[in-house]
């Protein structure tokens, strides 16, 4: 799937960038997820290379997520490895306020800066 997401979806996936253990070590969240482009590399604050979810293209199916996370809607055997369980699903909602309060609204940005420094 590569079309343009027909409406918000409830929840969107998060990742927390102190938490991933790397893009270029790891990158599993991105094979897990059937959205193109939808988790990209960014630097984190000390300059790593991390995985980072767009807002404006997640739709919330929860196949990026730690097996055993609570936030997951459903079970899967493909995720962020257990042992990092870098990402949370979070409501839309309170993502884009969180955005809202770190800048202008800007869905367009990486949900990482939610949970970002
Ligand atoms: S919840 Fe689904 S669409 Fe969103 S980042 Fe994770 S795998 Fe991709
Ligand atoms: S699967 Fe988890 S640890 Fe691996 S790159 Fe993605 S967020 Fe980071």
């Amino acid at each position: 799937m590569s079309g343009p997401r027909k409406r918000a979806p409830k929840n969107v996936a998060v990742i927390d960038p102190d938490r991933c253990f790397g893009a270029l070590a790891c990158s599993i969240c991105q094979a897990a997820c059937p959205i193109e482009n939808c988790i990209i590399e960014e630097p984190d604050r000390d300059g790593r290379l991390v995985c980072a979810v767009r807002v404006d293209a997640c739709i919330g199916c929860g196949l990026c997520v730690a097996l055993g996370n609570e936030t997951a809607p459903q079970a899967r055997d493909f995720g962020c490895p257990a042992d990092f369980d870098a990402i949370d699903m979070m409501t839309y909602d309170d993502v884009v306020k969180s955005l809202e309060m770190v800048s202008e609204p800007d869905v367009e940005a990486n949900v990482s800066e939610v949970v970002g420094p």
